[in-house]
């Protein structure tokens, strides 16, 4: 297969980049590993309802994404936060509040963050998309690149852009090798939120609602260190989730990992919390095409982003970085990663990459 841009990972940034380059009729050819699109964004139907099991927000400030959500016809609504706060000491005790909701003001998708990929997906012919074709080795070549499928396939291109997590992209095997200190620096980028889990309960009736809570609850003890309301914004089913808190090495029993929550949430929210219609748990630690063994470390804070100089004009500008982990503003979120493909567009009609590289 030959093609003048190869675009390796169909998460939010290779989608946008191949619906930019679709739109101007450019010759380009988007490979996914999974059998599924939108890479992070994950969303999960059940009955009338949509509910994200990766990213849920975005917020006002963050430019691209609320232009490509107004594009693409979609609608965002604001997080529910009407209600009291709850909040679970070390001994289990709950004691509810007016406190602080921390995700007031934020926004969520109508239909989930999936919808976005859908739209997206609608942009870029059939033809010029693979999913289900892992890339694992990658070749520099007289006049550009030479991607290998785990399948054994080759895919010769002018230019490949990397659309996933440098650690990710670290495990490929590179020929020649890459410079010294370049895969330092790819497996030294920790991959936003890749350590996370998340757990997301539906039911019937909004209960919490009706006992004047919003859905917000932070615990001592976990498993759920957080926890909002996830409901659709009209109608239900109606959710709540929250981000795990225990190490991914010790929660991976799953079973005992779905009864505590169970237990949890009952503790929270009261007996009707008991029997979810659905309880979901995504570990996203254990998805190779996310996370490496590094993002098992908790995160403290938010990294500094941005593409480390040693990454820049790689293998005479034919490696070109674009996932959300190189964006130098919003880096680690939906945001970055159209910001990362925007970075990447101006590589491929340039030549060049800009000045804000880090480093
Ligand atoms: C639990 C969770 C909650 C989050 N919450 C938020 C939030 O509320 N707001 C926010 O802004 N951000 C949030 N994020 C971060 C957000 O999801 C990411 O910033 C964004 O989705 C990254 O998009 P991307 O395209 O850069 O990378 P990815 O979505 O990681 O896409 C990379 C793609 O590359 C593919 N790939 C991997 N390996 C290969 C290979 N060998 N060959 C071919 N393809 C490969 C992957 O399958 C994937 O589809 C959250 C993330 C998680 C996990």
């Amino acid at each position: 297969m030959q093609t003048q841009t190869l675009i390796i990972g169909g998460g939010l940034s290779g989608l946008s980049l191949a619906a930019r380059l679709s739109a101007e009729g450019r010759d380009f050819l988007l490979v996914e590993a999974r059998e599924r699109w939108g890479g992070r964004i994950l969303s999960e139907q059940y009955q009338e309802g949509t509910f994200d099991l990766g990213p849920s927000w975005f917020w006002p400030g963050q430019p691209r994404i609320s232009a490509l959500v107004a594009h693409l016809g979609l609608k965002r609504f604001e997080q529910f936060c009407q209600g009291e706060l709850l909040y679970e000491d070390e001994r289990g005790h709950v004691q509810r509040g007016r406190g602080f909701a921390s995700m007031q003001g934020s926004w969520r998708l109508q239909g989930g963050l999936a919808a976005v990929i859908n739209k997206l997906l609608q942009k870029i012919p059939v033809d010029r998309r693979i999913s289900a074709t892992p890339i694992n080795a990658l070749r520099k070549t007289s006049d550009g690149v030479a991607a290998q499928t785990v399948a054994g396939t080759e895919i010769v291109a002018k230019k490949a852009v990397l659309a996933l997590p440098p650690r990710v992209a670290a495990q490929f095997s590179y020929a020649p090798a890459l410079p010294s200190g370049a895969l330092t620096a790819m497996e030294g980028i920790p991959t936003w939120m890749a350590g996370q889990a998340k757990a997301i309960a539906v039911y019937d009736r909004p209960f919490w609602r009706d006992n004047g809570l919003s859905g917000d609850a932070t615990s001592r003890i976990g498993p759920m260190v957080e926890c909002h309301d996830a409901s659709p914004a009209a109608g239900g089913p109606y959710a709540i989730f929250g981000f795990i808190g225990i190490p991914p090495d010790i929660r991976r029993d799953t079973e005992a990992l779905h009864e505590q929550v169970r237990m949890q949430l009952v503790r929270l929210f009261g007996p009707e919390a008991k029997n979810p219609k659905r309880l979901h748990v995504k570990d996203w630690a254990f998805d190779p095409y996310t996370a490496t063994y590094h993002d098992r470390k908790p995160l403290h804070a938010h990294p500094n982003y941005g593409l480390p100089s040693v990454l820049s004009g790689l293998w005479d500008e034919t490696l070109v970085f674009g996932g959300s982990e190189v964006a130098p503003t919003f880096g680690g979120f939906l945001e970055g990663a159209l910001e990362a493909a925007e970075y990447a567009y101006t590589v491929l009609k340039t030549g060049r990459g800009r000045s804000e590289t880090r480093l």
